[in-house]
């Protein structure tokens, strides 16, 4: 009966994480996966979330189903966290949002509506993206097309093509963006740069379709949503997709969620009842346990607050080392120009010359970065990052 199903030749980023988990040698670095790792190589368990944990265990209440939305009180919190305490969109009732299975199940949610409802839309994301975009968006039906983002030869973002090409596509083309941390290339845009995004967006009746996993790794929690909060003053409408997975470090718990930006209260509340059809129709509910925990968090202004820091010591940790590496690059391989590593940003620093010698990388220095150039600084630290950047310098010289 399945004899026509083809081999999958799996994941190429998951294939070197298990590599990696089976290589003997002891002083091995992983940089190919993106997760976050502590100072001592581990992920951690934030404290915050271990004493929402507490809580959240300690109730009686019996496992019932989830709305199809999610818990209603997560939706709230996540609203607030994504768009201000003083959001006037949300004041307005113009945000529709539900709780999903992680980011990955907002985009696809999304991606499922837009295709049903935008039939005739193409699909943009940025080239250079997270594969997964690709596959979600052609999964749910869509022609996927890149628009211009990063200039491979300086290794930084090259604003003005990506201006220049979003400025040409017709009406209601699907844009896909990244608010902040872009994966793979941590090169972001600035205020002043993403001003101009939204005005092209508004002069061209484009539908983004924003995806957010990192918010408060590049610049804080605030200051990195400056995209969202623009877009939504501007009027627009949009999507964004937010994901939970390594700010909470609960990736195994699968919690996101997906909020539409729409016209107004009327119109949000049609929307939020297609977004719950979509739901139904493909996995009926959320799972529970995890949006409890986040919400918890949220909620509880002594966790809030421990939160916040335990988010902001993951992103200075991750500057820190992204600057050693620099520096340790300056140092064995002074040649080369390594100044646009200082312009990036969030989990990811991205060095497409590195690429091309990820198996020599790994065979002779234990190193595992992905064949891109990408690298997780979350899986750099103290003990380790002066040796990579010599393993670095070694295979280029
Ligand atoms: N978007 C981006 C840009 C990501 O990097 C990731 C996680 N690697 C996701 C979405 C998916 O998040 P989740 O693991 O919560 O599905």
């Amino acid at each position: 009966m399945f004899e026509h199903f083809t081999a999958y030749a799996g994941d190429p980023i998951l294939s070197l994480q298990l590599a990696y988990r089976d290589d003997p040698r002891p002083e091995k670095v992983n940089l190919s996966i993106g997760l976050y790792y502590d100072e001592q190589g581990r992920i951690p368990q934030l404290e915050s979330v271990q004493q929402a944990r507490k809580t959240v265990l300690a109730s009686t209440e019996p496992s019932v189903y989830l709305p199809m939305s999610g818990n209603p009180a997560y939706c709230r919190a996540v609203q607030r966290l994504l768009f201000g305490e003083n959001s006037p969109a949300l004041s307005e009732g113009r945000v529709a949002t539900i709780q999903t299975v992680g980011g990955s199940g907002a985009l696809r949610v999304g991606a499922d509506l837009l295709r049903r409802f935008f039939p005739d839309s193409q699909a943009r994301i940025s080239d250079p993206t997270w594969d997964n975009h690709r596959a979600i968006l052609e999964g749910a039906g869509f022609v996927v097309q890149t628009y211009a983002y990063f200039d491979y030869e300086a290794q930084r973002l090259n604003f003005d093509a990506m201006a220049k090409e979003l400025d040409q596509l017709p009406a209601r083309t699907v844009v896909l963006m990244h608010p902040c941390c872009h994966n793979p290339t941590g090169a972001d845009l600035s205020a002043a740069q993403w001003d101009v995004v939204v005005d092209i967006i508004k002069r061209r009746e484009l539908l983004p379709f924003l995806d957010l996993a990192y918010q408060g790794l590049a610049e804080g929690l605030e200051a990195d949503t400056y995209f969202i909060r623009a877009l939504a003053a501007s009027g627009a409408s949009f999507l964004l997709a937010n994901s939970f997975s390594k700010i909470f470090s609960l990736y195994g718990e699968r919690c996101g969620a997906l909020s539409m930006v729409c016209a107004n209260a009327e119109e949000a509340q049609r929307v939020l009842g297609q977004m719950q059809q979509a739901v139904r129709r493909n996995y009926s509910s959320p799972p529970a346990f995890g949006g409890s925990l986040v919400q918890t968090v949220l909620d509880t202004p002594t966790l809030r607050a421990q939160w916040e820091a335990e988010v902001e010591t993951m992103r200075v940790r991750m500057h820190t080392m992204r600057t050693r590496l620099y520096e340790g690059l300056v140092q064995h391989h002074p040649a080369y120009d390594w100044s646009f590593l200082l312009a990036q940003r969030g989990m990811f620093s991205y060095a497409p010359v590195l690429g091309p010698h990820m198996n020599r990388l790994i065979k002779e220095h234990a190193v595992y970065i992905i064949d891109s150039g990408r690298i997780c600084v979350a899986g750099l630290n103290e003990q380790n990052v002066d040796r990579t950047a010599q393993a670095f310098a070694t295979v280029l010289k």
